[in-house]
C-alpha cells in the first residue's frame, strides 16, 4: 500500500513545507481516517506567489510558443509516466474508483498536450487597411497576464489541467488554489511541470482558507484573470469580486442536466448507458445527468433497466478491485443527499432504490432513484451533486423540452432518439452549453466545455479554452 505524499505549497520554484499559519488535515473519504495535512498559506506566501507570478509572466509570455510547447509536452509525458501513482493518490483523497482516476490522469495529459499544440498555431488576422498610407492592420492574441485559478475536489487533476494547460500554453503565469480536500493530486500535477523544467514562478500552488485566498488574489493588481470551477453560489461571489476589480473571469459552475429519452429510443440500451453516466464519480460531476424524462410508451422498460443497473453497482472504497462507485467527498455531502431525499419523499416522490447512507465508515450514500418528485421539491430545483437520479414520464416532446429548460442551469443536456428530425429539433431547443445526442461523451480535450445561464461563462478545453487566456491586441502600422 503506497503512502500518501506530504503536501507542500509551491511558490517561485520552491516547495514550501510549512508556514507560520499552521496546518489543516486531509481526510480519506472511504474510511474517514486522516490521510495527511497541508500547510496554510498566509499573507507572506500569497504576496510571494503574486510577485513570483508577476516576474515570471514577463519572461514566460516572451518565450516563443514553440519553446513553451517543449516544456509543456514534457510535463504531459511525465504525467502519463506517473499516471499509476497519481491515480492512486487521487483515489485516496477523492474516493473515486482507481479506473476512473487513471482515466482522469491520462485524459489530463491529453488536454495539456492539445492546448500547448494549439498555442503553436494561434493565428493572427490581417485586416486590409482603408488608407493607402497604412501598411498593415493585424489582430493578434496576446497572453492575458498572471492568472488566479480555483479548482474543486471532484476532478482534482482534470480541472487544474484544463486551467493550467490553457494558461501556460497561452504564455500566462498562474497561481492555482486547488481544493483543500484533494490537494495532493494537483500538487503531483504541478510537480510534473516543475520537473519538466518550467521556469520558477510561472506556476505557483497555494492552499489555505478559500475565501481569504480569493480575496487576496482577486483584489491584487498583479492578477489579470480569474478562473473558477465550483458551485454557482461561490462562482457568483467571485464574479462580483472580479467585476469590482475589472478582472477577466471564466466560471464553470453547477448543472442539473436533463435527459430526454424519446419513444423511439431503445429503453434498455439507453438505461445501461445512463446508469454509467449517472453514477460516475458518485454523481459528483457538473455534467452528470440528473432529470430523466422518458416517453411514457417506453417508461416502464427504462425504469426497470435503470433501477436494476443502479442496484447492481458495487459501492466501496475506490482502491478495492471491482468497485464501481466510491464514497462522496465529505460528511456534509452525505447529509445533503439525505436531506434532498427526505424532502422529495415528503413531496410525494417514490423511492425506487437506495435513499440512505451505507452503514460503514466512510462517506457512502447508496445509488438512489426517485420517481415523480414534484417540480417544486428541492432536488428538482437544486443540483444534487451526488448519486441521485430523478425519473419521470412524459407524453409530448414539447412538454419535455419545456421541463428540461425550466431551471436556471444550462451546462449539459442529453437526448436519445433514432429520428434525425427530432435530434435536430432537440439540439436546437435544449438550453445548454453542451448537448449530447445518443451518448453522454461531451467532454473531450479538443472541444469546449462550459455552460450558459447560471452554469457559468466562458469555456475550458478546445481552442476556446485557450483563447480564454488571451486578450485581443490590434496593431496598425503606417508606412
Ligand atoms: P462549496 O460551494 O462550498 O464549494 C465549491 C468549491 O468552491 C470548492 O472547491 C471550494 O473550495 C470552493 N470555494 C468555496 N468558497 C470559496 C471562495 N470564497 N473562494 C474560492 N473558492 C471557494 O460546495 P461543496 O460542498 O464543496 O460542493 C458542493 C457544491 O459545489 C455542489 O452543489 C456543486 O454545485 C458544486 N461543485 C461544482 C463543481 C463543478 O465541477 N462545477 C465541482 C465541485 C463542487
Amino acid at each position: 500500500m503506497m503512502s500518501y505524499p506530504e503536501v507542500h505549497l509551491h511558490i517561485d520554484g520552491r516547495w514550501i513545507e510549512k508556514t507560520t499559519s499552521g496546518f489543516l488535515p486531509i481526510a480519506n473519504p472511504a474510511d474517514e481516517a486522516v490521510l495527511g495535512r497541508f500547510p496554510v498559506a498566509g499573507e507572506a506566501e500569497l504576496a510571494a506567489a503574486r510577485q513570483a507570478a508577476r516576474r515570471a509572466f514577463a519572461t514566460w509570455s516572451a518565450t516563443p510558443a514553440f519553446d513553451r510547447y517543449g516544456v509543456i509536452a514534457k510535463a504531459a509525458a511525465l504525467l502519463r509516466e506517473r499516471a499509476g501513482r497519481i491515480a492512486r493518490i487521487l483515489t485516496l483523497e477523492q474516493g473515486k474508483p482507481l479506473a476512473e482516476s487513471s482515466r482522469e490522469v491520462l485524459l489530463s495529459a491529453d488536454i495539456i498536450d492539445f492546448l500547448a499544440q494549439e498555442a503553436r498555431r494561434l493565428a493572427s488576422r490581417g485586416v486590409p487597411p482603408r488608407s493607402a498610407g497604412v501598411a498593415s492592420q493585424t489582430v493578434m492574441r496576446v497572453p492575458v497576464g498572471p492568472v488566479a485559478a480555483f479548482t474543486p475536489w471532484n476532478f482534482p487533476v482534470n480541472l487544474p489541467a484544463r486551467k493550467l494547460g490553457g494558461a501556460l500554453a497561452a504564455g500566462c503565469s498562474v497561481i492555482i488554489k486547488p481544493d483543500e480536500e484533494t490537494p495532493a493530486s494537483c500538487m503531483e500535477l504541478v510537480r510534473c511541470f516543475a520537473d519538466a523544467g518550467l521556469p520558477a514562478g510561472v506556476l505557483n500552488m497555494v492552499l489555505g482558507r478559500p475565501a481569504e485566498i480569493a480575496d487576496a488574489l482577486i483584489a491584487s493588481p498583479e492578477i489579470a484573470k480569474v478562473s473558477f470551477t465550483g458551485s454557482t453560489a461561490v462562482g457568483r461571489m467571485l464574479a462580483e469580486k472580479s467585476a469590482r476589480h475589472l478582472k477577466r473571469y471564466t466560471a464553470e459552475l453547477g448543472g442539473h442536466a436533463p435527459v430526454i429519452v424519446c419513444g423511439d429510443a431503445d429503453p434498455v440500451a439507453t438505461a445501461a448507458l445512463a446508469v454509467v453516466a449517472k453514477f460516475r464519480g458518485a454523481g459528483q460531476v457538473c455534467a452528470s445527468p440528473v432529470r430523466f424524462l422518458v416517453h411514457r410508451s417506453i417508461y416502464a422498460a427504462f425504469r426497470e433497466a435503470f433501477v436494476a443497473g443502479a442496484r447492481a453497482l458495487r459501492v466501496g472504497a475506490g482502491v478495492d478491485d471491482g468497485v464501481q462507485m466510491g464514497p462522496l467527498i465529505a460528511r456534509r455531502r452525505v447529509q445533503e443527499m439525505a436531506r434532498l431525499v427526505d424532502d422529495a419523499l415528503a413531496n410525494g416522490a417514490l423511492l425506487l432504490c437506495g435513499g440512505t447512507r451505507l452503514a460503514r465508515p466512510g462517506f457512502f450514500f447508496e445509488p438512489t432513484v426517485l420517481e415523480a418528485a414534484l417540480p417544486h421539491c428541492r432536488v428538482q430545483q437544486e443540483e444534487p451533486f451526488g448519486p441521485i437520479a430523478l425519473l419521470d414520464a412524459f407524453d409530448d416532446l414539447e412538454e419535455a423540452i419545456a421541463r428540461a429548460n425550466a431551471l436556471p442551469y444550462g451546462l449539459a443536456a442529453y437526448a436519445f432518439t433514432r429520428d434525425l428530425g427530432t435530434a435536430n429539433r432537440l439540439s436546437a431547443s435544449l438550453q445548454a452549453g453542451m448537448v449530447g445526442i445518443n451518448h453522454f461523451g461531451i467532454s473531450q480535450p479538443e472541444t469546449p466545455f462550459g455552460g450558459i445561464k447560471d452554469s457559468g461563462m466562458g469555456s475550458e478545453s478546445g481552442l476556446e479554452g485557450l483563447l480564454e487566456y488571451t486578450d485581443v491586441k490590434f496593431v496598425s502600422v503606417a508606412a
